[in-house]
């Protein structure tokens, strides 16, 4: 067997803590040997730096990065990493723009390193289930609804609402990766409004419509407003009848009944770093992102009430 994937999380925020520390620990391929946490956070008993530089400089040697931190200070670290030869694990969003992610591509190339833009919502469990089934069949419209409360899921996250940070396309991006997977033809947006709390740099809702090469609209609702009931819902009409995917992902539902399978989002996405880096490939596909980047270049502003954590 090959010797595990020495690996550092950089940035040990909720994300790192939550999935990352899990599925490195629940994967042979991998072994964690160090953190880098400006605020000092280690975990797993592994050496702790405080800079991506300090560790690069005189830490114990590693293989690959995963970097967790926002992604507007993701570019920096990546640039570093692959200068010094390791592979990147890149949380999503890749980049805070599409051109950072493209440079980076051709630097983990000229380098011979792996670069991984990952999207954890394309391995949760009803996603590939949905694809296969989707393959085969005529679409006729795409429902896109994705309203939660930023209160409870991103408390005193400043950096969502600086630019970069997404706003309430941080949730909807994993929304988009998810369609752009399991739908058999590319779309692109035709018109969408972004709304803007007075005091923010971010949109706390959206509302976009796409269309496909074939004129099969695909709308959009995202609001982080939502209190009450969470949703994560992509419902597709096709000529074989519904398709709805639930909770992120997690559940499909087939005219044919309920599809059951184990949720597997951050061990598929560290099974898939291994495979990339043990074959010296990368995977870097920037669909999810091209569709925000699309909506903040042509959406229509609208201001709404101020938001206050
Ligand atoms: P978070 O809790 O705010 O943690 C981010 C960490 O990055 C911070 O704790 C900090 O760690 C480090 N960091 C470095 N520079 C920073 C800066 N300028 N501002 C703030 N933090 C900085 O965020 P998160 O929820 O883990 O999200 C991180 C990334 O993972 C985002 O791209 C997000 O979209 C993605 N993600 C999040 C979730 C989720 O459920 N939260 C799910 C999937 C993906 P140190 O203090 O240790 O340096």
């Amino acid at each position: 067997m090959a010797s595990p994937i020495r690996i550092a999380i950089v940035g040990m925020g909720k994300i790192a803590h939550d999935q990352h520390l899990p599925a490195i620990f629940g994967n042979d391929a991998y072994r964690l040997a160090a953190t880098v946490s400006s605020r000092g956070e280690a975990a797993g008993g592994v050496p702790l730096f405080r800079t991506l530089d300090d560790l690069l400089a005189g830490g114990p040697e590693i293989d690959a990065v995963a970097l967790c931190t926002p992604p507007q200070v993701r570019y920096d670290l990546a640039q570093k990493a692959i200068a010094a030869g390791k592979h990147v694990f890149l949380e999503k969003p890749p980049g805070a723009t599409l051109a950072e992610v493209a440079v980076l591509e051709d630097y983990a190339r000229a380098a011979g390193v792996s670069l991984f833009a990952s999207w954890h919502s394309r391995y949760a469990a009803g996603v590939g289930a949905a694809r296969a089934w989707l393959a085969a069949r005529e679409i006729r419209k795409v429902s896109i609804v994705w309203r939660e409360d930023v209160r409870v899921w991103h408390p005193g996250q400043a950096w969502i609402w600086e630019p970069g940070g997404l706003g309430v396309f941080d949730p909807g991006i994993n929304a988009l990766s998810i369609a752009t997977h399991i739908l058999p033809r590319p779309f692109f947006l035709q018109e969408g409004t972004l709304f803007l709390p007075a005091n923010r740099a971010a949109p706390i809702a959206a509302l976009l419509s796409f269309r496909d090469a074939h004129g099969v609209p695909v709308s959009m609702d995202l609001d982080w407003r939502q209190t009450g009931p969470q949703t994560w819902d992509i419902t597709v009409e096709t000529d074989a009848g519904e398709l709805k995917l639930s909770k992120g992902g997690a559940e499909l539902f087939l005219p044919t009944g309920e599809h059951k399978s184990e949720d597997h989002e951050y061990p598929g996405l560290y099974a898939r770093f291994a495979d990339l880096v043990r074959a010296g490939t990368s995977d870097v596909d920037i669909a999810p992102l091209r569709h925000v980047a699309d909506a903040f270049l042509s959406g229509r502003r609208e201001l709404v009430e101020a938001f206050h954590d």
